[in-house]
Formats: structure tokens, sequence, C-alpha cells
């Protein structure tokens, strides 16, 4: 992984970032704490030298800057590690943030302390009539110590306050990194975990999962009739489809490209070929505005579907695979229908 520290020397980083953000203009954003975490650790040399080239040009950085240099310096890590950054760094804010309570918590029992110990030292003082040679000194110490303490715990609050703050940008980048832009369903990445998920050997037993591929039918014919604008538009327009009819447990996700996916994690075979046909149905069946006016509807949009049923001990990669065969003979077929996979027959045993 890209971030090898440990956990004092990723704590002190942060120490250090929060201070560099908070001389910027820009937000306190997980872009922000990025570039600034491979700046103060030292990890990324090339960000280094266009960072301190922007400031000595421009001053300190705004929105717009930060995001160009996490752009240019930061954001070629792979979606896998980005989320493993944004867990870990979620994690380490957690415990800084509870760090951070436990110490104010000990600040203030300690300037409660000191408080008794300055009245106890005080008596002796009011009895005799004079104070112990020394006695100011300390209470006055005392009394400066009691200040630090309690400005310490103002800081380590408001530090605590800003960590809850990125943990809950860290989440909100973390889901965003998951959905497709066009239809906001599950990209390929979120489409990925949830059928590792529902493959994990602690998933209840009993039928599914199974998983359907489905794909537009001569997409690339209908993109040059009516242009790429108006093919995003029915893509949109299926997401839209597959979220109104793909619920609960269920997962649909964009696949890439023209090509959608649905994981049913509890739906045996029967039932998964009852949801394709329905879905396949609805596309057949839609029509979708195009021209200026919005007046020409266009019909004749239609999907193949395949699905496959898993195998007790297949991989995804393997699950994945039939599924994509089962597509092709429904292409085959003659498109716009359902294809069920048949199951792989057990291994002959050798006599
Ligand atoms: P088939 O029935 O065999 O699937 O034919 P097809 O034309 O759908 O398949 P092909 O793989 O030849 O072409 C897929 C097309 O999908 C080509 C590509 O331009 C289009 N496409 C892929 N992603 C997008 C997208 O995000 N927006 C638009 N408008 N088109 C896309
Ligand atoms: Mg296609
Ligand atoms: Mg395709």
């Amino acid at each position: 992984m890209r971030y090898e520290h440990t956990f004092a020397q990723s704590a002190e980083f942060l120490r250090q970032v929060v201070k560099r953000m908070g001389q910027q203009n820009a937000g306190l954003h997980p872009f922000s704490y990025a570039i600034w975490y491979e700046y103060v650790s030292g990890i990324n040399r090339d960000l280094q030298i266009a960072l301190d080239a922007r400031i000595k040009s421009e001053g300190k950085l705004d929105d717009a800057a930060t995001c160009a240099l996490y752009y240019k310096h930061v954001a070629d890590l792979d979606a896998k590690t980005a989320l493993r950054i944004g867990a870990s760094v979620g994690h380490l804010v957690d415990q800084v943030a509870d760090s951070a309570t436990h110490a104010g918590d000990q600040a203030s029992h300690y300037g409660e302390s000191l408080e008794r110990w300055g009245e106890t030292l005080q008596r002796p003082a009011t009895a005799k009539g004079e104070p112990p040679p020394g006695l100011a000194d300390i209470l006055r110490g005392t009394r400066e110590m009691q200040k630090a303490i309690s400005d310490l715990h103002e800081r380590l609050e408001e530090s605590r306050r800003e960590g809850q703050e990125l943990r809950r940008e860290v989440a909100r980048a973390r889901e965003e990194a998951l959905v497709d832009g066009l239809t906001g369903l599950a990209n390929r990445k979120g489409f990925d975990l949830a059928l590792s998920a529902c493959l994990q050997k602690d998933a209840p037993a009993g039928p599914g999962p199974c998983l359907l591929m489905i794909d537009l039918d001569r997409f690339k014919r209908l993109n040059d009739a009516h242009g790429h604008l108006f093919g995003d538009r029915v893509l949109a327009g299926v997401g839209e489809m597959l979220r109104a009819n793909v619920k609960g447990k269920d997962t649909a996700a964009r696949y890439g490209g023209e090509e959608f996916a649905v994981i049913l994690p509890h739906t045996p075979r029967g039932g998964a070929v009852g949801l394709a046909e329905a879905l396949r149905a609805l596309v057949a069946a839609s029509r979708i505005k195009n021209g200026s006016n919005n007046q020409t509807l266009i019909g004749n949009i239609t999907v193949s579907i395949g699905i496959a049923d898993y195998v007790a001990g297949e991989s995804a990669a393997d699950l994945i695979a039939r599924a994509d065969q089962a597509l092709y003979a429904a292409k085959a077929q003659g498109r716009n229908r359902v294809n069920l996979a048949p199951r792989p027959q057990p291994e002959a045993v050798s006599k």
C-alpha cells in the first residue's frame, strides 16, 4: 500500500497536516488532507515541488488549486487503493479523536487537582498571616499551568470536532467512489464489492446468489442514428428502470459502457429468470423522447440478459464468465431475450 507509516508516524503527520491545512484558504476536505499528507510525509516529490512553487507564486491555496494538485499528483491511485486510504484515514481520525477526548478529560482532571492544591497551599498563609516563601510563585505557576491546560483542552475539542467532520467527509467520498455518475447505480467497483460480499464463506445458506448480465442491443447503431448524448439518456433511463425494480438486498450496477448487472443474493434461479424477463419486457416497451421539440419517440430499444446461478465453491470470476456466456448466447439467438447458463457438470470421477 502507498502509505506504510506506523500509527505514531501518521499521527505526527496528521498534526502537521492540520496545521498546514489551517494556513490555506481551501476547505478542510479529504483532497486537502491527501495533498498535505503526501507533502509532509515526503512520499511525493513532484507534489512537493509543485505545491511549493504554487504557494511561492500565488500564496495560500484555494479549493481550485487544491483540487488541481490533487488530481494531478495524487488521483492517479487506482480506485482500490483510494478506498483503502479512505478507510485508514477514517480509522486514524477516529483514534486521534478518541485520544484527544481522553487527553482533554485528563487535562481537566489535572486542572481540578491543581485548583484544590492551590486552595490547600493558601490556607497556612491565611492562618499565620504571611505566605511561606515561594508560595506566590507556585500559585502563579499553577494558574499559568491551568490556563495552558484549559487552552489545550479547547484546542483538543476543536480537533475532535474537525476529526469527526473529516471522518464524515471520508465516508461520503468513499460512497461516491462506488457510484456511477451517469446512472446513479453502483459502478464496477461497487459491483465487485457487492458480489464478493455475497460470496463470502459466512453468507447465509439458502438459494442464490444469481447474477444477471444485461447488455443493450445494437447500441452502437442507436448512438450512430441519434447521437451519443441521446445514447447517454437511454443509459440513464435504463439505470432508472433498474433502480425502480431492483430493491432491498439486491444490487443493480453499471458494469461498464452499455452493460449492466444485477446481483440477487438470496433469489433462486426461477425467481431470477422471472425478474430478468420482467426487466427485458419493460425496456422493450419503453419509448424515449428525442428531437429538439422532444416530440419524436424512439422505440426499439431492447436488452439481452444472461443469468448464472451460483454453484458452491465457484469464484466470482467464474460466475461472471458463465453469466457472460449466457448473455452472448442470447445475442446469438436473436437478442431481446433472456438466457439461463447451464450449471457446470460435476467433474467426472475417474475409475
Ligand atoms: P450488441 O447487440 O452486440 O451488444 O451490439 P452493440 O452495438 O450494443 O455492441 P458494441 O459492443 O458493438 O457497441 C457498444 C456501443 O456502446 C459502442 C459504444 O460507443 C457504446 N457505448 C458504450 N458506453 C457508452 C456511453 O457511456 N454512452 C454512450 N452514448 N454510448 C456508449
Ligand atoms: Mg451492446
Ligand atoms: Mg456490450
